[in-house]
């Protein structure tokens, strides 16, 4: 979920430090303009232009509404994972093509999937759209409030399944479709599965869609439980999962050490303003650009915002009312 080739006047084209002056650092990612990782050179573009690239859920487009003036525990134990785990393979082919219709609306014709459970239907979806897309398939194997059909996912399941997907849909609609690894968060992940994805989709030359630090309450709890001095993008870095081929989504409750790891590491963002105002708060953008991180912005699923324009209030237009101009 990362940005985007915008066009040049967009109000929310966010540069890198690095791009504007020469006083940054320069980080793996001295990128002026986010490319999603590993698109550097894209492949058969869509039919529709100018192509904007965004983190969207997909899967989720169908539960609009459904999870309104709840906080994110709630949201997502009590409203969304029912909801997710319920769905059918056929649901999930609806859910996308009718994202990706609402998607088109505001100029998008590429995303980057932070996963849901029916890839290979995202995947028929996102052919007949005529979009590029970066699927993933979301994993889990621990943690609470998994619904009992996801509870007996083993570390192992989680992985092959994804291996399945990539040899299956990688490169597949004359390469508009690219698939990724997906890690749900930290919550919900072992270190096996944590550094088994790293290695296997460094190995694959893929990508790993995971949201990160974004509530409160991940970082207390990483904080409780793995014996570190602040969240959970502390101990990503100790157990050395960061690498530039990672996605974070959120990415909100970074401390200033923190955004230093993402720097060092190239781990690109994919801010999403939207559900940022609505419940989870704002990145430190401003203090992320500075160190030469790459910023992107996303629409988070339809029920984090019941919306998926990235446009106005979804966007840009939030942004700047929070940062100011970011150019
Ligand atoms: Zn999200």
């Amino acid at each position: 979920m990362p940005s985007f080739t915008t066009r040049s006047s967009s109000p929310w084209m966010m540069r890198s430090a690095s791009s504007r002056t020469a006083r940054s650092p320069s980080p793996a990612t001295a990128s002026p303009l986010w490319a999603p990782p590993l698109m550097s050179s894209p492949p058969s573009p869509a039919p529709c232009r100018p192509s904007t690239w965004v983190a969207a859920l997909s899967f989720q487009q169908l539960a609009r509404g459904i999870a309104d003036d709840v906080d994110l525990m709630t949201w997502l134990h009590g409203r969304i994972w029912p909801y997710e785990s319920h769905m059918t393979e056929e649901d999930s082919y609806a859910s996308t093509l009718l994202c990706g219709i609402e998607l088109i609306r505001s100029g998008v014709t590429c995303f980057a999937e932070a996963g849901g459970q029916f890839v290979s239907e995202m995947a028929r979806a996102v052919e007949l759209l005529g979009f590029r897309a970066c699927l993933t398939k979301s994993t889990m194997d621990c943690g609470d409030g998994l619904p009992p059909n996801w509870s007996c996912c083993s570390t192992d399941d989680c992985i092959q399944s994804q291996k399945e997907l990539y040899e299956k849909h990688h490169n597949t609609a004359d390469g508009r479709i690219r698939i990724w690894f997906g890690l749900r968060q930290i919550m919900n992940a072992t270190d096996r599965l944590l550094l088994e994805t790293r290695d296997i989709a460094q190995k694959l030359n893929t990508g790993i869609h995971m949201h990160i630090a974004e509530i409160p309450y991940e970082n207390q709890l990483i904080l409780r439980t793995k014996g570190i001095d602040h969240g959970t993008v502390t101990y990503l870095d100790k157990i050395d999962f960061l690498r530039s081929n990672l996605l974070a989504a959120h990415s909100v409750w970074l401390n200033v050490p923190e955004i230093g790891f993402f720097s060092k590491a190239g781990v690109k963002v994919s801010h999403c303003p939207a559900s940022a105002m609505r419940m989870l708060g704002f990145a430190p953008i401003r203090e992320m650009l500075d160190s030469g991180v790459c910023v992107s912005l996303g629409t988070d699923g339809a029920p984090s915002n019941n919306r998926m324009s990235i446009g106005g209030l979804g966007g840009g237009e939030s942004i700047y009312m929070v940062h100011g101009p970011l150019t």
